[in-house]
């Protein structure tokens, strides 16, 4: 997939309560806008990537892409499992996140079980490819340094030259 690292940010919106949460793996669906925006060559499926919320710190994710039963399945939905246990809900912040990878198709299970057993080996697998120090230098992109800096409060007040430097 060419456009791979894609990155995208948006507000995290209310999904239809399938009841991820109960399964342990909460998902934070996307509004259609930036579901909208996905190149055409970004497939349905699971990807693993990096991911902020509002002005936190970032982690590993993964990303599921599919068909969305609620508009008959004309239109995509895009919901990130973040690697990370959130004290709180987060709705109505905003996720920044990029998909740097593609684990595997969609597919339909026989059980429950049988999709949370596939879940948890996305998630695997997703953690063990970020090790790569490639994908690690991801992590680090402006496009999360930003997010950071624009709340952050420097401990003593720069110079003027600093101001100007990191001034924006
Ligand atoms: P919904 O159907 O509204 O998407 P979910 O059961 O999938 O409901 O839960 C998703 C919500 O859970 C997210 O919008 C977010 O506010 C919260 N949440 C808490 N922890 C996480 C996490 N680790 N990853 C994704 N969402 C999380
Ligand atoms: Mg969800």
């Amino acid at each position: 997939m060419k456009s791979l690292p894609y990155f995208c940010r948006g507000e995290v919106v209310r999904g239809f309560g399938r009841g991820s949460k109960e399964l342990g793996i909460p998902t934070a669906n996307f509004p259609d806008s930036v579901v909208d925006n996905l190149p055409a060559d970004i497939s349905t499926g699971i990807y693993y990537g990096w991911a902020c919320v509002g002005n936190g710190d970032v982690y590993k994710m993964v990303m599921s892409i599919g068909w969305n039963p609620y508009y008959k399945n004309t239109k995509k939905s895009m919901e990130t499992h973040v690697i990370h246990e959130f004290k709180e809900d987060f709705y109505g912040q905003i996720l920044r996140v990029v998909m740097v990878g593609y684990i595997r198709p969609e597919r339909t299970f026989d059980s429950l079980e049988a999709l949370i057993v596939a879940i948890n080996g996305d998630i695997e697998e997703a953690k063990l490819k970020l090790e790569l120090p490639e994908h690690h230098k991801l992590k680090e992109d402006n496009f999360f340094i930003s997010a950071a800096s624009s709340s952050a409060v420097p401990s003593t007040t720069p110079s003027t030259s600093e101001t100007i430097v990191n001034g924006h």
